[in-house]
């Protein structure tokens, strides 16, 4: 990662140590870890938004593309009043590390506007979403080929669809111009399934994690969901599918930390009405159940047997991982843990789960989006008939050998052709089983010091060996 203009950010140290950490295993020269540590592009700018009253407010935004040595560059836009360069730039690492790790063809990179989207209004967001698009489209910070966002903390399909829609009208002759954004609504050209696809990616993730029976009884637990205590930080896009998928497969959510205050309740929380609950009245604060912690924080310290951060980085550090009760701390958000907090649980026999893995069904499934859009045909249109005709005649051979035959229900559902979720699905949790296994392996047969490591070990070794392919270093 190049200098930052700032003093570096404790995220921006932290991944920078994790990348120390793990690169000092290999046995790639120096110099070619130095590229691979490197941000190779930031553009930093400065543009002017009116108000709704006629104001002027000058909105600074960046966009880092960590890494050319796969293209297009991918990673999300964040809008925060809190971002940073070096914050940006170390997002834009972690997508880097984070493509190479689930096999996806792209650098990695990461785009923030410091404006407030919890407070200024919808045109306020629309104004300023498309000057940010049509400034990275002047320096080519946006296409199809070049860098392709999706949504990440405060932004979301709306913003996504703005963006492509500027796009289109800056760029009307490209035939590609819908792959030049992913996260988009399905009625433009999204793909089902990319809103809930980070969160069910957590919980697949977390899954795999679980089947482990000898990792389990390391840490007291028994292998499976099935029953596991659950606290979420964060009831945003990626936390609220998570806890989502968590409970569906078999998990008590028995913590929710939302800005405003927590709620704990070791009997279980309902998290429809949770959720119901905080979109009516904009916090947790006298839910029906379970204690109320007016620090958010607090919840975060509860009796449980996984912790999903799935709000920002920096909210277990050395001040708090002392009081951590959890066995997993699983990163559902990027960066959650820093470098010291990671320390203090690793020491204390706790599991990470790193972001690098955990949350990559974003950007897997947005992947599919990109080539879904590249194509111009939806993943099922070629094969969902062939396919149910294909089981139908197998279905009939059967039933005429044996003798025996399916009632219709039986039929229909083992004849059924796959539809685009289905695929989409199919392959996200092959992507995560896949993905996991490479890293529990690099963990136990190079006897690394944690899953972290082994992560970062893993696609550090991908993107050396992707830059030695093209001939540039030893
Ligand atoms: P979001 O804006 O949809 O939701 C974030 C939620 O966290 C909000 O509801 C916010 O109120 C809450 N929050 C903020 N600070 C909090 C605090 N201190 N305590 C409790 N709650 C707090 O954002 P998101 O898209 O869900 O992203 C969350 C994290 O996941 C970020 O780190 C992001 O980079 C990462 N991520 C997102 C995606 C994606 O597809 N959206 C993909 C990969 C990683």
């Amino acid at each position: 990662m190049n200098e930052p203009s700032h003093p570096p950010s404790r995220f921006y140290e932290s991944v920078s140590a994790y990348f120390d950490r793990a690169a000092d295993l290999t046995n790639f020269p120096a110099g070619l870890l130095d590229q691979v540590k490197s941000c190779n592009s930031v553009y930093r700018m400065k543009f002017p938004v009116k108000d709704d009253e006629g104001n002027i407010v000058v909105v600074e935004a960046y966009r880092a593309q960590h890494s050319h040595h796969r293209l297009p560059c991918k990673g999300g836009i964040r809008f925060s009043p809190h971002v940073t360069q070096e914050e940006t730039v170390a997002l834009a690492a972690l997508m880097t590390f984070k493509c190479a790790l689930v096999g996806l063809p792209f650098g990695g990179a990461k785009g923030s506007v410091r404006i407030d989207p919890r407070t200024c209004s919808a045109g306020f967001r629309e104004r300023a979403t498309r000057r940010y698009a049509a400034e990275l489209i002047k320096k080519n910070f946006l296409g199809p080929q070049q860098d392709v966002p999706a949504p990440d903390y405060g932004t979301g399909e709306q913003e996504m669809a703005w963006i492509a829609d500027t796009y289109r009208a800056m760029k009307f002759n490209e035939p590609d111009l819908y792959a030049c954004v992913t996260g988009k609504p399905l009625d433009l050209h999204g793909i089902p399934g990319r809103r809930q696809a980070t969160g069910l990616g957590v919980c697949l993730g977390i899954m795999e994690c679980l089947n482990h029976a000898d990792d389990m009884a390391d840490l007291g637990l028994t292998p499976g969901l099935e029953g596991k205590r659950v606290i979420v930080q964060g009831l945003g896009n990626v936390g609220s599918y998570a806890a989502h998928f968590l409970q569906k497969n078999g998990a008590v959510i028995v913590g929710i930390a939302e800005l405003g205050g927590g709620i704990y309740d070791p009997a279980g929380i309902d998290l429809r009405h949770a959720q119901h609950h905080f979109r009516e009245n904009g916090s947790l604060a006298e839910f029906e159940n379970g204690e109320f912690h007016e620090n958010p924080a607090q919840t975060l310290e509860m009796p449980c047997d996984i912790l999903v951060p799935a709000a920002l980085e920096g909210q277990i550090t050395a001040e708090n991982a002392p009081r951590i009760q959890a066995r997993i701390v699983a990163e559902a958000a990027n960066g959650p843990v820093d470098h010291d907090g990671d320390a203090i649980l690793c020491e204390r026999g706790i599991l990470v789960i790193p972001d690098l893995y955990l949350n990559a069904g974003g950007v897997t499934v947005s992947y599919f989006e990109w080539l879904k859009n590249l194509s111009h045909v939806s993943f099922d249109r070629m094969t969902t008939r062939i396919s149910e005709d294909a089981k139908t005649k197998i279905i009939d051979a059967v039933e005429q050998l044996t003798g025996n035959r399916l009632d219709r229900e039986q039929r229909v559902l083992v004849t059924a052709g796959a539809h685009e979720i289905d695929i989409v699905h199919s392959a996200l949790a092959e992507t995560m089983a896949v993905a996991y296994h490479s890293i529990h392996d690099a963990w136990k047969t190079r006897d690394l010091p944690d899953l972290r490591t082994a992560a970062f070990y893993v696609a550090i070794d991908r993107v050396c060996r992707s830059y030695q392919a093209h001939g540039i270093f030893p």
